[in-house]
């Protein structure tokens, strides 16, 4: 290019002139440097430069417009003082269609040197300067590309493969070495086709190669390629043919081994369709949203479209966040804190959903910044939690009941290590602190450690223990307990660990004592009484009788009535007395239990009172009446005074109508005898078991002390009696009988 321009430069006629310049333009760096130049004052040297706007130089190089100055020092533009020999000047710009290239000046030390046609001749001038220069240009750039493209064709790892006309190899560069595993001697002059094309897809390659060798484009596509070793591999091929002039001497491809990329791509979608369905199907909403009062989502997963109950991620996206708070007013705290700290972590929100249920969602979130540091938006993620909280709170009341509950609770490993104790737990056993306690074996805290262990086996095998043992405490005092031990399980039935609450008994236990002693003092008190109140009573009746006798006459009518109410009086004394020795005997002589058939004996009992009260046929209906092992004595009395009762209080206004039954109730009898008489008040139904307790609703005889003796007969036998009544209408007792089984026969 200089060599060009110089020549150029040759071509203009110095004479006169002081000196020409010709000036390239830097647009990028807005400057004009000059080149080369003539003349015989020439004042630069190459690579000196003016800026833009700089002198008459600078202005042309900016505007691409000719200047002609014939009195310089007129001309505004003029930078004067560097070179006082010019006179005029002439510059005009070197252009290239829209381009300008450079400038050619010309200056001259006369005044008014240069006309208007030397203007045009200049301008045509810089036109062909113009060609040459881009000719010039566009040489230097090919020149550059044809090494790059060497170079490029060297290296490249790409397989650059070129075939002749009959598709037979005559290029093939290292990287085609390199990919197909073949080196250029063993491929040059064979059919590419048969080297490296799989065989399902000769047909296409042949097609292929045809329309390459064929037509003027360049040929994209990717296919498969087989190498040495056999394996396959994915390929993008662009061909395109080589031509001279118009015929076609072969084709030209590039391969490159896309392999690896498909494998990455697929392994990227693959790991983002597994982000999409991850994120689609966990619970945890994913979000984005913008900041501050206005903020909205700007990304959501279907989680949390679900979670705040809106139909579509549309819907979702409109929202104002700061309307999912219970409170808008919290969304300007929870801004106030991400500006703060750029991050929050598991924050527990107050939110609400579209139907405005509340619920509390845990955030942890970061902002994201621009390169400025502005905040821009948040990402986020958001969980449901209220039925995590609800949960937590409702184990909280359980626990804390458990630790303030007045029973002492104690919970063990499944090796009977204590790991939990409650205060009550502490205060009975007499410890300060749990640490005193926990991490021990529970048969410590027990009077007999065996005990306690089959205690602990037992709730442990069996479910569930209750039960009284003697505990021991700190101070290895002793004291009474009663405990209900169960295992705790888990969801699938598996044993987790055991529990027991306790209370102590020992107050219960002594007071027990205390009532078992007084009742056996009183008991031993009435029978003495009782015996020693029978003889003086007998002499009553003795000397009564014998007064009447002898002093009949002397007695009067009067006298001799009084005496009859004292011999009365005294036989009522008597029956107290029968009654009372009765009752204090219950217990004391208990006979071997023997068969018993309930209903023959409740047959005779009923054929007697028939007899005693005169009462014919009454309807009584016996109902399962079984077949038991009992003490007899005991159990005649209670179906005797049962039913003499019955009789006592019937409704004489009606037939007398009865039934006595049994019904089998896990391991015992409920007996029952029922009546249609006169009943009894419901206030009473408890004190007619008492002794010498009577209503007196009728004049019958008796001391009250029948149902005290059936009641004291029924629990030393470990049952229970009970009654129901509708006053006018009947009662009904009931009584509980255990099962006992039929005795060994040495015994009977
Ligand atoms: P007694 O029969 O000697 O009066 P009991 O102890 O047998 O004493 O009964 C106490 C009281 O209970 C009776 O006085 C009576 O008022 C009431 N009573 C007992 N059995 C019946 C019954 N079958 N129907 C109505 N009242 C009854």
């Amino acid at each position: 290019m200089q060599k060009l321009i110089q020549k150029v430069v040759n071509l203009i006629p110095a004479l006169g002139y002081y000196q020409v310049g010709i000036w390239t333009s830097e647009p990028d760096k807005k400057r004009v440097i000059f080149e080369t130049g003539g003349g015989e004052a020439l004042r630069f040297s190459r690579g000196y430069s003016q800026r833009f706007k700089e002198g008459i130089i600078g202005w042309v190089a900016y505007t691409g417009k000719p200047i002609l100055a014939n009195d310089v020092s007129k001309e505004p533009r003029y930078l004067g003082k560097l070179y006082p020999e010019t006179k005029s000047e002439i510059s005009v710009p070197i252009r290239f269609g829209a381009r300008i290239l450079g400038v050619l000046d010309i200056q001259s030390t006369e005044l008014n040197a240069f006309t208007r046609e030397d203007l045009s001749v200049l301008q045509i001038l810089a036109g062909q300067i113009a060609v040459a220069m881009e000719n010039a240009r566009l040489y230097e750039e090919a020149r550059s590309k044809g090494d790059y493209l060497e170079s490029l064709v060297r290296n490249v790892t790409d397989a650059i493969v070129s075939v002749d006309s009959q598709r037979r190899v005559v290029e093939w560069n290292k990287g085609a070495e390199k990919i197909f595993g073949y080196t250029k001697e063993e491929v040059l002059g064979k059919d590419i086709d048969a080297i490296i094309v799989p065989k399902d897809k000769q047909k296409e390659a042949a097609s292929i190669t045809g329309r390459a060798m064929t037509s003027l484009e360049i040929i994209d596509f990717e296919t498969v390629r087989q190498r040495k070793n056999g394996t396959l591999m994915s390929v993008l091929i662009s061909a395109s043919p080589i031509l001279k002039g118009k015929k076609f001497l072969g084709a030209v491809a590039i391969y490159k081994d896309i392999t690896e990329r498909k494998r990455a791509l697929e392994a990227l979608r693959e790991s983002e369709e597994k982000y999409k369905t991850l994120t689609s199907n966990i619970n945890v909403g994913v979000y984005r949203n913008t900041v501050g009062p206005k903020g909205k989502f700007i990304e959501a997963n279907p989680a949390i479209v679900k979670m705040f109950g809106y139909k579509s991620r549309e819907e979702f996206l409109a929202l104002n966040v700061a309307n999912l708070y219970q409170n808008p007013a919290d969304r300007k705290k929870f801004n106030e804190k991400m500006l703060k700290f750029g991050y929050v972590r598991d924050e527990e929100l107050q939110l609400k959903k579209k139907d405005e249920t509340p619920f509390i969602g845990s955030v942890s979130a970061v902002a994201a910044k621009d390169e400025k540091g502005k905040v821009m938006y948040y990402d986020g993620i958001i969980e449901d939690i209220t039925e995590r909280k609800r949960a937590e709170e409702a184990l909280r009341i359980k626990d804390s009941a458990m630790a303030s509950s007045i029973s002492a609770i104690a919970i063990t490993d499944l090796e009977g290590n204590l790991t939990y104790v409650n205060n009550s737990f502490l205060k009975l056993w007499g410890y300060d602190s749990v640490e005193e306690v926990l991490g021990k074996l529970a048969v410590k805290f027990w009077q007999v450690e065996e005990k306690a262990s089959e205690v602990l086996e037992a709730s442990h095998y069996k479910g569930s223990w209750v039960g009284e043992l003697v505990a021991m405490r700190k101070d290895d005092s002793l004291f009474d307990v009663h405990l209900q031990a169960s295992r705790v399980t888990d969801k699938a039935g598996k044993p987790i660990c055991m529990m027991a609450s306790f209370i102590d008994i020992t107050e219960r236990k002594r007071i027990e004592k205390e009532i078992k002693r007084k009742s056996q003092e009183l008991e031993s008190f009435v029978y003495t009484v009782s015996h020693d109140l029978k003889s003086p009573l007998i002499s009553i009746k003795g000397f009564s009788e014998l007064l009447k006798a002898s002093s009949r006459d002397k007695l009067g009518k009067k006298g001799l009535h009084q005496l009859e109410r004292i011999v009365s009086n005294a036989d009522e004394v008597n029956r107290l007395i029968g009654d009372l020795l009765k009752l204090s005997r219950v217990g004391k002589a208990v006979q071997q239990p023997r068969e018993i058939d309930t209903l023959s004996l409740a047959k005779e009992i009923v054929e007697e009172l028939n007899l005693q009260f005169k009462i014919d046929h009454p309807t009584v209906k016996y109902l399962n009446l079984p077949v038991i092992y009992a003490d007899w004595l005991h159990f005649r009395q209670i179906l005797q005074n049962l039913l003499s009762n019955a009789y006592k209080f019937r409704n004489e206004t009606k037939e007398l109508e009865l039934a006595v039954g049994c019904t089998e109730v896990d391991n015992t009898y409920q007996f029952y005898v029922k009546d249609n008489g006169i009943g009894i008040e419901q206030q009473h139904l408890e004190d007619i078991f008492h002794i010498f307790r009577r209503l007196e609703d009728k004049p019958v005889e008796g001391t009250g002390a029948g149902l005290a003796i059936v009641k004291k007969i029924v629990e030393t036998n470990g049952g229970r009696i009970w009654a129901k009544s509708v006053r006018g209408k009947g009662s009904t007792f009931y009584f509980t009988f255990p099962k006992r089984k039929k005795p060994t026969s040495a015994r009977v």
